[in-house]
């Protein structure tokens, strides 16, 4: 469904953030993308949707090259979800989601049971949060908004880029469980970017490993527990 090959990243400076590296996604997995702070999570994410374009290699979605989209077209089936969710501060929840379907040019009529049966799926009640602005809400009501609006126009792949980082332990932990809920339900792509090993291993259906913009070892939560490619994962995990 994605692929990566040889793909490089060198910053205007001539920093090399990511070097070279090559994997492949199938349809429906939650690949979660670890890695210490500066390995490069970051970067690659951004490559996929071209908002930091890639420097060499090729990126591929359903076996089309990224670079042969238009960029608005390319970014409408890859859904987006950071930790600085950056929601409207004057715009209603409902507003919120319903900028992309509008975008979109869906008609009024049709963005509102559309943005109510998003805003379920996330465990919000648009009876009670549809017309409450983001500032009324926690952390976690508002993270999950993020994902709502990530979801609205439908995407086929959707990148997290540590979504739950800045939420307290206990919300962060309900907020994993949600999401691996919804990931069974929807079978989307997803790419979840962490530098929590525990949440790598609770979430993961692989796990990618990232130090210094290379990719070090692709497994399964199982192979890489017992089979670590690298010292790095023992010392990730505290063993
Ligand atoms: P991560 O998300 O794993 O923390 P990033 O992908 O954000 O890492 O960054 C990887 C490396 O690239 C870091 O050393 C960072 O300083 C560098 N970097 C990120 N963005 C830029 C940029 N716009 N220009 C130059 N270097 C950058
Ligand atoms: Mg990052």
């Amino acid at each position: 469904m994605l692929k990566f090959e040889n793909v490089s990243k060198v910053y205007e400076d001539g920093f090399k953030a990511v070097d070279s590296i090559s994997f492949e996604i199938p349809k429906g997995e939650l690949l979660v993308l670890i890695g210490p702070s500066g390995s490069g999570k970051s970067t690659t994410m951004k490559m996929i949707n071209r908002m930091e374009p890639h420097t060499s290699g090729k990126i591929l979605i359903n076996g089309k090259d990224t670079n042969s989209y238009v960029a608005s077209d390319l970014r409408r089936g890859i859904g987006y979800v950071i930790q600085q969710i950056g929601l409207f501060p004057h715009y209603t929840i409902e507003k919120n989601i319903s900028i992309v379907p509008q975008l979109n040019g869906w008609s009024p009529d049709k963005i509102k049971p559309r943005v109510h049966e998003l805003m379920e799926l996330v465990g919000l009640d648009p009876n009670i949060h549809a017309n409450r602005y983001p500032k009324e809400l926690s952390g976690g009501q508002q993270q999950r908004v993020g994902i709502a609006r990530a979801l609205a126009s439908d995407p086929e792949v959707i990148l997290m880029d540590e979504p739950f980082s800045a939420l307290d332990p206990i919300t962060r932990e309900q907020l994993q469980g949600e999401l691996i809920s919804l990931h069974k339900k929807l079978n989307k792509t997803i790419i979840f970017v962490t530098h929590d090993m525990d949440e790598a291993l609770k979430m993961g259906d692989r796990i990618a490993i990232m130090k210094d913009g290379k990719l070090l070892q692709l497994d399964t939560p199982e192979k890489l527990l017992h089979e670590p490619a690298h010292g790095f994962v023992e010392e990730f995990i505290g063993k």
